[in-house]
């Protein structure tokens, strides 16, 4: 599909938006590339959906600024931005087939009609749909009614995509196997995705950048490599990997008043660890077992292979870490100290 080659990148200026005195954004300044796949990652309620939909135009800022290419949107109508939205609910018309359904944006822009029948079905069949278009979104599964959204965002040939959790109606094995599609979209259109998740396995496998997000601020901006090998906060230390993190208190593993990041694969059971861990739980996955107990105070995972000698539920046993696993945080502010 051959598309134009806009200049598509997306600049966030003091971006701030508030609800009836709810701050949901507040002074976010981020800086997307065009062709970038950026993923606005955080828990619910962070404020990830109120900017893409700042960057769509669904929302006015309360103050800030929003550039698409050379041009401020601020005062730019949604229809008139470049931009598409695709969304969870798919929002297609039930009365409309799935032609008409992805055909839609062209008539809106009275588009010839053979032109919006080549576009549709150009659009359909790079995503599989070909042989349903004649159907109603009700005769169709989830994967297939996402699709049709998917597609009715193409025909526009937007210069940005803006996606707000759009697998999270799919069950586990269609979300995997769309992500690998979304991915071949990405790099098949050319286009920058906005993309809104709360889900760090898509935000790990899909983005070029992860801007994690919690309670409206940005909390770090990076690869998915970046995010994960060096989280700036304790936040994004335990948002990104799964399991978490684990934060052990202060003095535990080394000597200082910071606190101390260990993930589960670099806690090791070993006779002479510095910490001392009372098993509760032993979870054997397969490929890999995660075994969970308390040091302290504190719940603490450490992940085994799955051939290693696992301890039981009950025992008492040592753990260490690697110096260079080890992740140092300030134990006021919760920001990584050896930035
Ligand atoms: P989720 O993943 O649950 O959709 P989110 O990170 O996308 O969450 P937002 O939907 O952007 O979060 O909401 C951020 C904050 O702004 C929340 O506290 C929410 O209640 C509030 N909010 C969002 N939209 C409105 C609105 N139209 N009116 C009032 N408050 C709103």
């Amino acid at each position: 599909m051959a598309y134009p080659s806009r200049v598509a990148q997306v600049r966030l200026k003091n971006l701030t938006k508030q609800f009836d005195g709810v701050t949901a954004v507040e002074d976010i300044n981020l800086d997307i590339a065009d062709r970038e796949f950026m993923i606005l990652l955080g828990p619910s309620g962070c404020g990830k959906s109120t900017l893409l939909r700042m960057i769509a135009g669904l929302e006015d800022p309360t103050e800030g600024e929003v550039w698409i290419g050379d041009v401020m949107v601020n005062d730019v109508l949604p229809k008139q931005r470049d931009v598409a939205m695709v969304f969870q609910s798919y929002a297609l018309y039930p009365h409309k087939t799935v032609q008409e359904n992805i055909e839609f944006p062209l008539k809106v822009r009275k588009v010839p009609k053979p032109e919006r029948a080549a576009a549709a079905l150009d659009a359909a069949t790079s995503l599989g749909l070909a042989e349903y278009m004649a159907r109603k979104p009700g005769a169709l599964s989830g994967g297939q009614r996402q699709r049709v959204a998917l597609a009715r965002a193409i025909v526009r040939k937007p210069a940005v995509f803006c996606m707000d959790e759009p697998l999270s109606n799919l069950d586990a094995k269609l979300r995997g196997e769309t992500r690998a599609e979304l991915i071949a979209l990405h790099q098949r259109l050319a286009s920058t995705f906005v993309y809104v998740t709360h889900d760090q396995i898509e935000a790990m496998t899909m983005g070029t950048r992860i801007a994690v997000m919690s309670r409206g601020h940005l909390e770090q901006v990076g690869t998915p490599q970046e995010v994960y090998d060096k989280p700036a906060s304790v936040f994004v230390a335990q948002f990104v990997g799964m399991p978490p993190m684990n934060i052990l208190p202060a003095g535990s593993l080394e000597p200082g008043d910071h606190l101390v990041g260990v993930r589960p694969e670099h806690l090791h059971i070993t006779a002479e660890g510095p910490l001392t861990m009372m098993v509760q739980l032993v979870e054997k996955l397969g490929h890999e077992t995660l075994v969970t107990g308390v040091v302290g105070s504190k719940r603490v995972v450490v992940r085994q292979e799955s051939d290693e000698a696992h301890p039981v539920a009950g025992d008492l046993v040592r753990l260490s870490a690697p110096e260079a696993t080890r992740h140092r945080f300030d134990a006021t502010t919760e920001q990584r100290i050896d930035r």
